[in-house]
């Protein structure tokens, strides 16, 4: 049997989740079946960028995100949960999804560096200033630029963000496309096509992981965030480092479609990673369903013997 893993959630730390707490999240992936759990609230300085620094909700109100304490909260809360939800099966990973921007490299280092992560989610959410996450801060950067335009410059952010060396993974590594459909069409998902191949074999070389990010589903994309062709090309690359994850900012998106992801990485022969302490380890899954696989050959050969 495999192990059903959620390596992307958001609990209440961050003003664009819902206010779930860590420990319901962790009642409702038992609920789900799923065996671990890794946090990974935003850090996210594009935000601190456009002016707004009260992005983290912490002790019932906004909370200044350089005001560090906010962090020892949550890491408390997730070693609070672990403890508590361990006879049940279920294990729980302090993780961090960080909006990558240039100009942040100090901070982001620092806050790699000085916290206990189990895991740290890289991801780009802002070009130029512009939330190209939302649908609706996105309009006006779409809307200005060219396809050409918007490859050039996600994909050279992109670049630097996995030579900073600064994180595990890459988080939904073709997120322009879910808002960026609306105004490209599907010209879009050709946009990594001569630009993605070095950075996915530089993200081999270095170790590195890609999400497979199921958000995407729910906002009515035909693929999860990467798409199955851009998975292949990260093949090819020789990546073999994948995590799976819901990106709930609510409860009810907890879990959603990781089987089905769960099953594509099994379609593609690729393996289900778990981060320990910035470590990428596979799961017990793995090993048991190759353990599974000679087992069942064994019983195969026999009933052919038998036959034969
Ligand atoms: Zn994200
Ligand atoms: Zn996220």
């Amino acid at each position: 049997m495999r192990v059903k893993t959620d390596y992307h959630v958001h609990p209440d730390y961050s003003v664009d989740a819902e206010a779930v707490k860590i420990r319901e999240y962790c009642q409702g992936a038992l609920e789900l079946g799923i065996e671990e759990i890794c946090f990974t609230t935003h850090l996210e300085f594009g935000a601190v960028e456009q002016g707004k620094d009260k992005i983290i909700y912490y002790k019932g109100k906004r909370w200044n995100i350089f005001d560090w304490e906010w962090l020892d909260g949550y890491f408390d809360e997730i070693d609070r949960a672990e403890k508590e939800f361990k006879s049940s099966g279920l294990s729980v990973k302090r993780g961090i999804e960080i909006g990558y921007l240039p100009n942040y490299l100090e901070e982001i280092e620092k806050v790699v560096n000085e916290y206990p992560f189990d895991f740290v989610l890289g991801g780009i959410h802002f070009i130029d200033g512009y939330f190209i996450a939302s649908k609706i801060d996105c309009v006006d950067y779409f809307k200005t630029r060219s396809l050409e335009t918007v490859g050039n410059d996600y994909f050279s952010m992109l670049g630097d963000m996995v030579e900073s060396g600064l994180f595990d993974s890459v988080a939904h590594i073709d997120i322009y496309s879910r808002y960026g459909i609306r105004y490209f069409g599907k010209r879009i998902n050709n946009l990594h096509k001569g630009r993605i191949e070095p950075i996915l074999r530089e993200i081999a070389q270095r170790n590195m992981g890609i999400e497979i990010n199921t958000s995407s589903i729910s906002r009515g994309l035909a693929e999860f965030h990467p798409t199955k062709e851009i998975i292949s090309l990260a093949v090819q690359a020789g990546v073999k480092i994948f995590t799976v994850g819901s990106d709930a900012h609510e409860l009810s998106n907890l879990g959603d479609y990781i089987d089905e992801a769960l099953d594509m990485l099994d379609e593609f022969g690729l393996h289900n990673y778990i981060y320990e302490k910035r470590k990428a380890l596979l799961t017990v899954s793995a090993s048991y369903r190759i353990h599974k696989e000679r087992e069942m050959w064994r019983i195969e050969s026999k009933i052919n013997r038998k036959e034969n």
